[in-house]
């Protein structure tokens, strides 16, 4: 059955303004202390992964009393916070991941920036966070890419990430929504998510602790979810392996997703499967491009169910081909090894995964047909 969109999908499709329209919606406050030009040099021939930052950030804050006020482009650096501030305590957060992308002709664009919008106002929901209207987020984004338009870097693999994020601000011990929040979006000149390039990953998947569960905030982008994976991931790294895979909590035996990426089982038949949005796993900008890019070129996509131990006796037996899992930072990469106390199977490579990273990146830098629309040019 085709996929039907959803609300995050429909919302990303609305028709955005020009970036000239929205630009100076937040006021710019020009920096006395730009970053000279050794250490700009220093850091843009070195990309790490959310390393280093650039000059500016956006800042907003929210009052229970006025909404959204002080609409900023400031020069970037540490905030004041009161050691009672809510979010120390409570962690009520939110956050995004989007890219700023350089084409070939140097002009600078970004991937679907209403579905992170919408994205953002939706995990705010779950944890009672002001919504920001898409407006301002789109202002945000245009303001401050503009501003740090030297920090998009030009190599292959690199971009500009994009780190907006929303806590309570509020100092306050009590146990309530906080009556103030802080939105800001931070810029890290990244190079490719991975230090190994285009390498399998090896995924241990986790029975014992899992990242969500029914009722949680498992489809909400924020820092709690993160937390709880943390100590499974740890534990993993130190048996050799890069990710782990986390299952359903209610019983342990379908697969939800990686501590931040989806999943994605590429069949014998052609076919390609994801974990259904269960309420669990994030649903992800990679994952639902993805899944409408396939089904356009009249791959056969199912978002079901989908049983480890499916999985694990298809790769025995030859009916899963491929696996991988997507996320904006790393966009995709294959998985080479899935491993748990009863099991331990290689996963072959295969020709789905590359097609479709080379799909989307080609999309992204302006070098395949943008047929459904998903760039918006920043400056
Ligand atoms: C952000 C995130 C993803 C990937 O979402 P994209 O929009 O594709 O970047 C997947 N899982 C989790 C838990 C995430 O936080």
């Amino acid at each position: 059955m085709a996929h039907e969109l959803t609300e995050l999908e429909r919302e990303s499709a609305e028709p955005i303004p020009d970036a000239d329209e929205l630009a100076g919606g937040f006021e710019l406050v020009v920096s006395d202390h730009l970053k000279s030009d050794a250490d700009y040099q220093a850091q843009m021939s070195n990309l790490g992964f959310g390393v280093d930052y650039s000059d500016y950030m956006a800042h907003a804050t929210w009052h229970a009393d006025g909404g959204w006020t002080r609409k900023v482009i400031e020069p970037y650096g540490p905030l004041a916070l009161d050691p009672g501030t809510a979010v120390l305590h409570y962690g009520q957060e939110i956050f995004e991941g989007l890219k700023a992308y350089r084409h070939d002709d140097g002009s600078i664009w970004t991937f679907r920036p209403l579905y992170n919008s919408a994205r953002l106002n939706r995990s705010g929901r779950r944890l009672a966070i002001p919504a920001l209207p898409a407006r301002d987020f789109m202002e945000s984004i245009v303001g401050l890419v503009r501003a740090d338009a030297r920090w998009v870097p030009q190599q292959e693999g690199a971009s500009l990430y994009l780190r907006p994020f929303t806590f309570a601000s509020e100092s306050f011990l009590g146990v309530r929504a906080a009556s103030r929040y802080e939105y800001l979006v931070m810029a890290s000149p990244s190079g490719p998510y991975f230090e190994h390039g285009f390498q399998p990953i090896e995924v241990w998947v986790e029975k014992t602790y899992h990242r969500a569960g029914p009722g949680g905030m498992g489809d909400a982008k924020t820092g709690g979810n993160y937390a709880s994976s943390l100590l499974p991931k740890v534990t993993a790294h130190d048996e050799g392996f890069d990710e782990v895979m986390f299952l359903d909590a209610r019983t342990a035996t379908t697969i939800d997703e990686l501590g931040g990426m989806n999943v994605f089982v590429v069949m014998s038949d052609g076919s390609v499967k994801t974990p259904a949005l269960n309420g669990n796993i994030l649903p992800g900008c990679t994952r639902s491009s993805i899944i409408q890019l396939l089904e356009s070129e009249g791959v056969s996509v199912s978002e079901v169910p989908i049983a480890i131990a499916d999985v694990v006796a298809g790769l025995k037996n030859g009916t899963v081909t491929e696996m991988f899992a997507c996320g904006t930072a790393a966009v995709v990469t294959a998985i080479g090894r899935l491993a748990s106390d009863d099991f331990d199977v290689t996963v072959p490579a295969g020709p789905m995964t590359k097609r479709i990273y080379d799909e989307i990146t080609n999309i992204q830098l302006g070098r395949a047909e943008d047929k459904f629309g998903w760039c918006y040019r920043l400056a």
